[in-house]
């Protein structure tokens, strides 16, 4: 059970500049009174009640409270404190001054793989230890990557936003629809039971970003043209994941048979339809081709992006 302080924050904490806002409320700058330390306070609405679309449950933000006393690494955001009025829940974190790691990526003039590489293994290394402990991000994206401070001689990542963060647990199936279109995996959009390989999805879609190579480039990297004979025997000795490649086609095969199937049923009550109202009215017959091309255009847009989110 998360705890939580019933006390009033301000009491402990002054309150300063907003830093940046979510969905559900404002981050901003607040100094401890004790001791003069500067943190984060994530201020949270709560719904008013069950019937309210505003703010939220207090069961999600216990649930995040959780999940963010359970993690204590370096390159994951520290939580400190919690304190909740009947408004609101404030969460004190640590203060994360460096911006969003891509912000500085783009100030800068290049990016080299090596710090491309840098700035991965750190995500991977905070993603690996929540995993270690079961839980998964389910939203990690740009804007939840950021820099401890800039002005560090090696930038350091922390991982921020736990708000759809979930303990997983054997033999529990979770599902949630929940996340950023760009980088959520298919199975999220399917609606399909979750594990932490989504938040792999979308450290997938962020290093793609951060080292999109070109043919040639890629045709030189050492995973197709291994550098030293050590690389070239642990090429040969790692095979690729079968069970989950197959697991993929067979089920890539079968959306392939639905989508014709349902095209072909369509069309066919298309026609049914087209013919019973030509028949009702003999003008109607004139139009008939237009008809088709307009009702069964929406059909197959809808079926390109079926597929193409698997
Ligand atoms: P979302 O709507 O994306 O779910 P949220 O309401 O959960 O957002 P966060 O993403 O945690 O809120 O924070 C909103 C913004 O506040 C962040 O994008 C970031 O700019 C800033 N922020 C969050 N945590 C910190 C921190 N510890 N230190 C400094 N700034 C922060």
């Amino acid at each position: 059970m998360a705890q939580i302080k019933q006390q009033n924050v301000e009491d402990y904490y002054e309150i300063g500049e907003v830093l940046g806002s979510g969905h559900f409320g404002q981050v901003r700058a607040v100094l401890e009174r004790a001791s003069g330390v500067r943190w984060a306070g994530k201020f949270l609405k709560l719904r008013r009640s069950a019937s309210s679309r505003l703010g939220l449950e207090r069961k999600s933000v216990e649930r995040e409270v959780e999940i963010l006393q359970s993690l204590q690494h370096a390159n994951v955001m520290a939580l400190r404190d919690v304190f909740e009025s009947r408004a609101e829940v404030v969460l004190i974190v640590e203060l994360i001054s460096g911006g969003e790691l891509f912000d500085f990526i783009a100030e800068k003039e290049s990016l080299s793989e090596e710090e491309a590489i840098e700035f991965l293994k750190q995500i991977l290394k905070g993603v690996g230890f929540m995993h270690t402990k079961n839980i998964a991000h389910f939203d990690l994206k740009p804007e939840n990557i950021m820099l401890a401070d800039k002005m560090m001689p090696h930038p350091h990542i922390k991982i921020i936003d736990f708000g759809l963060a979930h303990r997983l647990k054997q033999g529990e199936e979770y599902r949630s629809l929940s996340g950023t279109p760009q980088y959520i995996a298919p199975e999220v959009i399917n609606y399909e039971p979750l594990s932490e390989a989504a938040d792999m999805w979308s450290i997938g879609v962020i290093t793609y970003i951060l080292e999109r190579m070109t043919a040639n480039e890629c045709l030189v990297h050492p995973w197709i043209k291994p550098l030293t004979r050590k690389q070239a025997a642990n090429r040969s000795r790692s095979s690729i994941n079968m069970k989950s490649f197959k697991k993929f086609n067979a089920k890539r095969k079968w959306k392939m048979s639905f989508n014709m199937v349902w095209a072909c049923n369509r069309l066919f009550r298309l026609q049914l339809q087209c013919k019973s109202r030509s028949q009702e009215d003999p003008e109607l017959r004139q139009c008939e081709s237009d008809q088709e091309d307009t009702e069964t255009k929406p059909a197959s847009l809808i079926r390109r992006r079926l597929s193409s989110s698997s």
